[in-house]
């Protein structure tokens, strides 16, 4: 921009000529006495002495006045006019003539002199003659510089309209482009010419044609105010639209200035001519709202609708079926053990297991179904379009089984089950919040039940939810209120009939409902994480009710306590369980903890590592509930594990099943060929302790040897075990 104008500065001072004069004449007196008399006034004169001399000095340097003689040798006035004539020289002749025809001051005239002058001239006459054509000359010069400076305004304004970051346009009055600027190549990817006497309709996209329509005509009646509005242009570019805001102004004849101003009539300038106007191509803002109201409306881990969306979709659903009368319905969607996998795996691989469920849930919903993720492992969805109760469980039946196969977390194969709720409109309620609700209870029913499956909501249900919320503040109560005890239930050595362990089993003496066995409230107290508490609670009274005994601590009787996956996820765990047996002098072989498959699920090399530590310590680990977990067998080859439970299910099917009884002979095969101790639970009757027993497996726990107990109660058994021992070696 600054070069512009450097060169319009020098342009402008190259007109601001000074006046040189020629003067052509063969009698030297009359010359030179003219000579000396224009240089009273003017400084740059030249003298020729004939035609010839002229030409050759015309040639060289530029002259804005010729003072010229007609009769002259080589070459005459005649010749001198002629030649300036045809090479357009520049320059004003004034003619000084001897000669009086009327021919000759013809062809002068023709040929281009400013004025003639018949010798003998008045000086005066002659000066006033000079004066006009140097005003005449001034005059053009000053229109050149006019025209000059006009010309560099142009190309400034040119500059700055081709190089603006925005389209801008004018159009004629037939709505065609009859200019565009340079940057309609780099914003849309046509050419100027591609544009150029096109309608603005072809280049406006499809959707936006009213719109488009609407703004320029509504220009062409309205005030002249400028006007944006948003539309989308078409094109030629990978993206077959962008998004602009489409400025437009009317383009009325005083704008323009193209017609002189009319005094009488002002009115007339307001005729229309066409419409001028910017377009700013705002995708980068577009697409900056875009992602705003995409994440104020969606989940951004699984891109599924979030609780937003869903309430606006929920609420429009419900308004629709209250006119039609049609039945909704909305299932609420958890994942069972989802927290387990989390804890083991880490959030990323939980994040993971995430997106590929929604995935899987999204693949089998139909395109008007709205499946909506809430938050952590709960998902919401909503069937607008009527549906009966059985089509609704054929729903929910296709979504428990697209988890059916195994996900693939860091290279290992994870199981993961979804319980559903389901409340259907208007049945259980035309309320929002309480359908939500209600589906939500049904779904902490299924997890209730068993998990992995669907219910429909009920009024029972409602009283059993508001059972489990009142569970958790029962539990802080039980904590202080003193209402935690633990049962003791024998372990027995069928070759021996001696009780040769005793597993801990957490009671709880509810005010109310009297004594409640942990399925009631584990499952609470797990994700409250009250089970800290209670484990801690656990340990120190086990270790009061038996240490605290002679008795006990003269029998070899070892004490199994269950732990829970919280327990071993806490990072000093094993240190802390050392320092336990340090502080109650509790011989650390005389202390078995019961672990589960799933707690050590994806973190087998934390596991084993704290594992080991207590291992090394003497402390036993039992995998209770054995064979009913997800994880691989691999961990029995890396474990410290010294016994493995053989679950109850296993042992009820044995006089029910062939399959069931095979099931158990191989756990106890494979046990011993690892060189693990097995121990049978839940055995009831002597057909499965006589199976069992065959097998080799001869550790049994079961109502068959005893339920379990009070303290007191496992403590006379003890004493009597005792007494028996001591009876016998004193015979
Ligand atoms: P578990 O460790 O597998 O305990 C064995 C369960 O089987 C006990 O249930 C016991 O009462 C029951 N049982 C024993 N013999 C028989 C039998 O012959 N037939 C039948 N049908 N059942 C029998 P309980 O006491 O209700 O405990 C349930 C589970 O709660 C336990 O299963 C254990 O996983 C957990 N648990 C118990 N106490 C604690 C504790 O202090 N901490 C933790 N974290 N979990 C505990
Ligand atoms: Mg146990
Ligand atoms: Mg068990």
């Amino acid at each position: 921009m600054d070069n512009l104008l450097i060169s319009f500065e020098k342009k402008a001072r190259r007109f601001k000529r000074p006046t040189s004069f020629l003067v052509v004449d063969d009698e030297q007196r009359a010359r030179e006495s003219l000579v000396k008399l224009l240089k009273r006034q003017w400084s740059d004169i030249t003298e020729a002495e004939d035609g010839e001399e002229a030409i050759s000095l015309i040639q060289q340097r530029q002259f804005n006045l010729v003072i010229l003689d007609l009769n002259m040798p080589k070459k005459s006035g005649d010749q001198v006019l002629a030649f300036i004539r045809d090479k357009k020289i520049n320059t004003t002749v004034i003619v000084l003539s001897g000669e009086t025809s009327i021919n000759k001051v013809t062809e002068a005239v023709r040929l281009g002199a400013y004025d003639i002058f018949k010798k003998p001239y008045s000086f005066d006459e002659l000066e006033h003659s000079i004066r006009n054509a140097l005003d005449k000359l001034h005059v053009e010069d000053e229109k050149a510089q006019i025209q000059n400076r006009l010309a560099h305004s142009e190309r400034l304004h040119r500059y700055m309209v081709d190089n603006s970051p925005d389209l801008i346009y004018i159009l004629n009055l037939a709505g065609e482009f009859s200019f565009v600027n340079d940057s309609v190549t780099k914003l849309l990817g046509y050419d100027k010419a591609d544009m150029i006497g096109k309608h603005y309709s072809e280049f406006i996209a499809d959707e936006d044609r009213l719109k488009a329509e609407y703004l320029f005509n509504e220009r062409r009646r309205a005030s002249r105010s400028n006007r944006t509005i948003e539309l989308g242009l078409k094109c030629n570019t990978k993206d077959p639209t962008k998004p602009f805001d489409v400025t437009t102004c009317p383009i009325e004849l005083n704008s323009m200035g193209i017609y002189a101003v009319d005094s009488k009539d002002p009115k007339k300038l307001s005729t229309y001519q066409g419409t001028y106007g910017v377009a700013r191509d705002i995708s980068s803002r577009k697409k900056a709202e875009k992602l705003i109201t995409f994440q104020a409306y969606h989940d951004l881990l699984t891109k599924l609708p979030n609780r937003a969306m869903l309430h606006d979709r929920l609420d429009l659903a419900i308004r629709q079926a209250e006119r039609s009368g049609e039945t909704l319905i909305i299932m609420f969607l958890d994942l069972d053990r989802f927290k387990l996998i989390n804890d083991s795996f880490g959030h990323v691989v939980g994040d993971q297991l995430l997106v590929e469920v929604a995935e899987r849930l999204k693949a089998e919903i139909r395109t008007g179904d709205t499946l909506a993720r809430l938050g952590g492992d709960e998902f919401m969805l909503l069937l607008p379009q009527p549906t009966s109760r059985e089509q609704a469980e054929k729903v929910a039946q296709k979504l428990i089984a697209s988890l059916q196969q195994p996900f693939y977390l860091k290279g290992k194969e994870v199981y993961i089950n979804i319980s559903i709720g389901i409340s259907v409109f208007p049945v259980d309620s035309s309320d929002i919040n309480t359908l939500i609700k209600n589906a939500d209870m049904a779904m902490y029913d299924v997890k209730a039940t068993g998990k992995n499956g669907y219910t429909f909501y009920d009024s029972k249900i409602e009283h059993a939810a508001a059972e489990k919320i009142s569970i958790e503040s029962g539990l802080r109560n039980a904590l202080k209120n003193d209402e935690l005890e633990i049962f003791y239930q024998p372990q027995i050595d069928v070759e021996t009939r001696k009780i040769v362990g005793v597993e801990a089993l957490l009671r709880w003496n509810h005010p109310q409902l009297g004594l409640r066995r942990p399925s009631y409230f584990m499952e609470q107290a797990e994700e409250s994480r009250i089970i800290e508490q209670l484990s801690d609670w656990v340990l120190h009274r086990v270790a009061s009710d038996l240490f605290g005994s002679q008795e006990f601590v003269n029998s070899q009787i070892r004490v199994s306590i269950n732990l829970s996956a919280t327990d071993i996820k806490q990072k000093d765990f094993p240190e802390n369980l050392v320092s336990f047996t340090d502080v109650y002098g509790i011989e650390p072989g005389r202390l078995e903890i019961e672990i589960t498959e799933n707690m050590f699920m994806g973190d087998i090399q934390a596991s084993t590592h704290k594992l080991q530590v207590l291992a090394n310590k003497g402390i036993s680990i039992a995998i209770d509930d054995f064979g009913t977990g997800y994880s691989s067998l691999n961990y029995l080859r890396e474990l410290p594990v010294h016994t493995v439970k053989i679950d109850y299910s296993f042992i009820s099917e044995i006089e029910h099943s062939k399959k069931g009884a095979a099931l158990v002979a191989a756990i106890i095969g494979m046990a011993q060929g690892l060189g693990i101790q097995t121990i049978a639970e839940g055995v009831e009757n002597t057909q499965q302790s006589d199976y069992l027993e065959g097998l080799g497996c001869h550790l049994m726990q079961g109502y068959l040897f005893g339920e379990p107990v009070k303290i007191g109660h496992f403590l006379e058994s003890v004493t009597a075990q005792n007494s028996n021992v001591s009876s016998l070696s004193n015979a």
